[in-house]
C-alpha cells in the first residue's frame, strides 16, 4: 500500500471525547499528529448532554478517582478555551432535586463523607427559580457543562487548519514494512490511537469484543418561556438551560437496551421526558411548553461499565480508548493522558518535547 502521508507520529482514529482529547494533548506533548474522522452525526459525543460530573447521583456515589478525573477535565477544557479562543465549557454547577425530607438526609449524610466534601456543597438550599416546584437544592461544587458541538468543531478545525485532519472513513489498519501501520486512506504512522466510540469494528479486529452493552438515550430541546433557570438541574433526568439560546433547554437523557442499531426518536422517550417535566416545574411555567428537537443516540458503555484505554500486548503501537458510557466528557482527558504516557513508558513514543504541555 502506498504512503502519502507526512509524517506523522501518531494517527488517531476517531474525533469525539476520546479522539479530540488523545489528539489536543499528544499535540501539546509536541507530538506530530493525523487525526481521522468520518463525521458519524449521530456519534456519542456530537448528542451528548455535556455534563461533566463526578458525582452518580442516582445511586448516590461518586466515579472511579472523582477528584482527579475532575480536576484533569477542568484545567484541559480551560487549556482548550484558551488554544481555540473560544468559550467551550461552562463551570454552572449541577444542582439535585431534593424533593424529600429522607433525600435532604440521603445527600447531607454523603457530602459530610470526606472524600465527598470537595465534591459537594455539604448542606442543601432552598430556592427562588421562578417557574421550579417547590423543593430544595443540594449543589455538585465539582461539576459544568461542555458545549460539545462547538468543543468538537474547534478540534477539527483546528487540525484541519493544519492539514493534519483526514475526513474520511478508515476501514483498515495494517502494519507496513517500515515498523509502522497504515490505513487504507493512505496515513501511516508508528502509533495509531483507536477512539471509535460505537459501534467499533475495525477496533474489536484488531483487539478482540470490547463486550459493549450499548445504551440508548433520548433527549429534547424544549422552549420554556416562563421558566426562570441559570443552571442545570438533576432529578430522574437533566434539565439544562442552553446558553446564548434564551428560553431554550435539554431535556434528557432516558436509557434503554432497544434499537441501538438504528437509533430513533420514539413517542415513548418523548412522553417520558414530558411526564418528568411536569412532575418537576408548575403548570404556570410548562405554559408554552413547545419541542423544538428530539434525538437519540448511543452510549459506548461496556458490560462490566469499565472505560479501555490500553496498549496492544503483541501489536506494537496500537492504543485504544472506549468504552466511556454516559461520562465521556468527564473521563476522556485524564484516560487520553494516561494512555499517552504509558505509550512513553512502553517506548511506543519518544519523550514528550513539551513535556509541560502535558495537563496532569
Ligand atoms: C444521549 C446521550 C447523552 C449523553 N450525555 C452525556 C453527558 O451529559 N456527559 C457526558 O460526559 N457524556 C454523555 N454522554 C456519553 C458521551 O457522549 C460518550 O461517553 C462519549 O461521547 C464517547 O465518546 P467517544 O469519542 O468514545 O465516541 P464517539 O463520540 O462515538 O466518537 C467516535 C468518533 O469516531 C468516528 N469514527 C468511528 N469509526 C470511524 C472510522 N472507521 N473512520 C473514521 N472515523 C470513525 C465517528 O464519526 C465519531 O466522530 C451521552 C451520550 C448520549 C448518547
Amino acid at each position: 500500500m502506498e504512503t502519502l502521508s507526512p509524517p506523522f507520529d501518531l494517527l488517531v482514529l476517531g474525533q469525539g471525547f476520546a479522539g479530540s482529547a488523545l489528539a489536543l494533548q499528544a499535540h501539546w506533548a509536541g507530538y506530530r499528529v493525523g487525526v481521522v474522522d468520518d463525521g458519524q452525526p449521530q456519534s456519542a459525543s456530537r448528542l451528548s448532554s455535556g455534563l461533566l460530573n463526578p458525582i452518580i447521583l442516582r445511586r448516590r456515589r461518586m466515579v472511579d478517582n472523582a477528584l482527579v478525573r475532575w480536576e484533569t477535565a477542568d484545567a484541559y477544557y480551560r487549556k482548550c478555551e484558551h488554544l481555540l479562543g473560544r468559550p467551550l465549557f461552562y463551570r454552572e454547577p449541577v444542582a439535585e432535586l431534593i424533593t424529600t425530607p429522607e433525600i435532604d438526609h440521603a445527600w447531607t449524610h454523603l457530602a459530610e463523607r470526606d472524600a465527598f466534601q470537595s465534591l459537594m456543597e455539604e448542606r442543601t438550599t432552598s430556592h427562588s427559580y421562578q417557574g421550579l416546584k417547590s423543593c430544595r437544592l443540594g449543589t455538585v461544587k465539582a461539576s459544568g457543562r461542555l458545549d460539545s458541538p462547538a468543543y468538537l468543531h474547534a478540534v477539527r478545525s483546528f487540525f484541519e487548519e493544519k492539514g493534519q485532519f483526514s475526513g474520511e472513513r478508515c476501514q483498515h489498519i495494517g502494519p507496513a514494512k517500515d515498523n509502522t501501520w497504515v490505513t487504507d486512506t493512505g496515513w501511516s504512522a508508528p502509533v495509531v490511537l483507536l477512539a471509535q466510540g460505537y459501534p467499533a469494528q475495525l477496533t474489536e479486529s484488531l483487539f478482540g469484543s470490547l463486550e459493549f452493552l450499548p445504551a440508548r438515550g433520548e433527549g429534547l430541546v424544549v422552549r420554556l418561556p416562563y421558566l426562570q433557570l441559570d443552571r442545570p438541574i438533576h432529578g430522574s433526568f437533566f434539565l439544562i438551560p442552553l446558553t446564548n439560546k434564551p428560553e431554550q433547554f435539554l431535556v434528557g437523557a432516558t436509557f434503554a437496551w432497544d434499537a441501538i442499531d438504528s437509533p430513533q426518536p420514539t413517542s415513548l422517550g418523548r412522553a417520558t421526558l414530558i411526564k418528568w417535566l411536569e412532575s418537576v416545574l408548575t403548570p404556570a411555567a410548562l405554559e408554552g411548553l413547545e419541542i423544538l428537537d428530539q434525538w437519540s443516540g448511543v452510549r459506548p458503555t461496556r458490560q462490566d461499565r469499565e472505560p479501555v484505554a490500553r496498549w496492544h500486548p503483541e501489536k506494537k503501537g496500537l492504543g485504544i480508548l472506549n468504552g466511556m458510557g454516559s461520562r465521556g466528557g468527564l473521563l476522556a482527558p485524564s484516560l487520553a493522558l494516561g494512555l499517552l504516557q504509558e505509550g512513553v513508558r512502553q517506548g511506543y513514543l519518544p519523550s514528550p518535547l513539551e513535556p509541560k504541555g502535558m495537563t496532569k
